[in-house]
């Protein structure tokens, strides 16, 4: 009977490394704290998380369902965000992951018993009519912090969305998001909530039903970093915020770079640890601009001169799809060659974790990505902002004005890939002063990020409020709880 009452918990992530990632680590987690986890994905990043050796862990298993996305036209590979070429691949992308329903439903079927519950990414709404068919739970996983998921449903329910969408704004143009404790402004292009463009419409509806039907919500975060957030967006959406955060605070033995990894490792971890052991403690910036963002050489090369002018100690990390062109290379190198002992550049995927949590990291040039955001801070590294789009913008506020933790670069267009004509959106000068300022100044937002970091390693301990809310989660969908024995979850 032990073995049927294990709680069993199915992970559905969005195939893109800052859904990914955390779902892997709230597996983890999961399977840490004595329940079954299954994490289920496509062949491809099955494959890569295997190549990880993320199976081999625990109890956490890894099932992989069809994947047609020749049906909507992509290539076979595209399977993940990061072999998404161009905008035009982005809808059918998501459609094709919309006919994961009846493999997933045959897999649920299948399952004796059927699972306590399921996790669900937001963005994965074709699970909601799949869960209900089946009658079992779930919870949806949102990527995001509370605070920016507070500003969406704000706007959504002001109709904020469309109204900045159908006015003639230009990007410095700014609406204050109605219902938020702190004043928060957007703009066109920076409006809270994600598939806001007209063409994802239909697909918006379906996470916004999906999110209305679901059971509650799990969130990367803690309740120490921005606690009146989440009371809000509790409230608003009137189901359980699940504050289970930072989920990568777990003891891991698996090469960071390996198990959270994207294609072609850059570097190992205890090579850039090695490295890092010779530097000073809180000297080194760390830049870097997440899984998605790419830069054209035009802003690599300012980049690179403002790091070198900066005079500081720097880990670079710079994605092979941006040293296409044999100038870059070139560039890159010579770079390499003034800067070498100082600077250390990662041509490919880093070990983020293991540099953040370096005690010679002092600083972190960050797109804002919530991932990247949270790690720096649960790491007690103060940030320079320098957000792209989706959520960016708005965790640039978070980090900035509502935590002290920030410093802005100053950017106000959203970019994803800059157009090739585009004027490049940050210069030398300014990357220099910034990564000075972070450096040298800004004392306080060094002692923030500390506090911060103690109390996000805090909540993850035993009889911290993470810790214990997964205690309660883990009960709460539990089936035959009596049989459960409590002390062990
Ligand atoms: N990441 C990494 N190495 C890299 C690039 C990214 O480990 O070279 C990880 C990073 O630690 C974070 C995730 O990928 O966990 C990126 O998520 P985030 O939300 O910061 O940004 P996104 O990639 O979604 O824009």
């Amino acid at each position: 009977a032990a073995a049927t009452a294990k709680p069993h918990f199915v992970l559905v992530p969005l195939p893109a490394h800052g859904h990914l990632i955390p779902m892997v680590d709230l597996a983890r987690l999961l399977a840490s704290r004595g329940a079954r986890a299954s994490l289920v994905t496509t062949p491809l990043n099955a494959r890569r998380l295997r190549d990880g050796g993320v199976d081999k862990e625990l109890l956490l298993e890894i099932v992989d369902l069809a994947f047609s996305p020749a049906d909507y036209g992509l290539p076979p590979d595209c399977q993940n965000a990061d072999k998404i070429a161009d905008n035009t691949q982005i809808l059918p992308f998501f459609l094709a992951l919309h006919k994961l329903a009846p493999p997933f439903e045959a897999y649920l079927r299948a399952l004796v018993p059927r699972p306590s519950c399921i996790i669900a990414d937001w963005f994965n709404s074709w699970t909601a009519g799949v869960a209900s068919s089946l009658g079992i739970p779930r919870l949806f996983f949102h990527g995001p912090s509370c605070f920016f998921s507070l500003c969406d449903l704000n706007a959504a329910a002001h109709g904020l969305h469309e109204r900045v969408a159908a006015a003639a704004d230009g990007d410095r143009q700014t609406h204050v998001v109605p219902g938020m404790p702190v004043s928060v402004k957007v703009s066109k292009g920076r409006v809270p909530g994600f598939l806001t463009s007209p063409g994802c419409k239909e697909l918006r509806e379906d996470a916004m039903a999906a999110m209305r039907a679901s059971d509650g919500v799990v969130v990367n975060t803690f309740l120490d970093l921005e606690e009146e957030f989440v009371a809000g967006y509790e409230a608003a959406l009137g189901k359980p915020v699940w504050t289970l955060g930072p989920f990568f605070l777990h003891d891991r033995d698996t090469d960071d770079t390996a198990s959270r990894g994207g294609d072609k490792p850059g570097v190992s971890e205890s090579a850039i640890t090695a490295w890092l052991d010779e530097q000073a403690p809180d000297s080194v910036v760390y830049v870097s601009f997440g899984s998605v963002a790419r830069k054209l050489p035009r802003q690599l090369f300012e980049i690179g001169h403002g790091l070198e002018g900066s005079g500081k100690p720097f880990v670079w990390v710079v994605k092979e799809s941006e040293l296409a062109s044999p100038e870059a290379l070139v560039w890159l190198e010579a770079l390499e060659a003034r800067t070498a002992g100082r600077g250390l550049v990662v041509r490919g995927w880093a070990p983020q974790l293991a540099v953040l949590s370096h005690r010679a990291v002092g600083g972190f040039v960050t797109h804002c990505g919530w991932n990247s955001l949270l790690e720096s801070i649960a790491h007690g590294v103060p940030v320079v902002t320098w957000p792209h789009f989706a959520d960016q913008f708005l965790n640039e506020q978070l980090a900035v004005d509502v935590l002290g933790v920030g410093l802005r670069i100053g950017v106000t267009a959203p970019v994803m890939i800059l157009d090739d004509d585009a004027p490049v959106p940050v210069l030398r000068e300014g990357i220099a002063r910034a990564v000075s300022l972070l450096m040298d100044g800004g004392e306080e937002r060094r002692r923030k990020a500390k506090a911060y970091g103690a109390k996000a390693r805090r909540a993850m301990e035993k009889g911290g409020d993470s810790y214990e809310k997964l205690r309660q989660l883990i009960a709460t969908f539990t089936y035959g709880t009596q049989a459960i024995n409590m002390g062990t979850l």
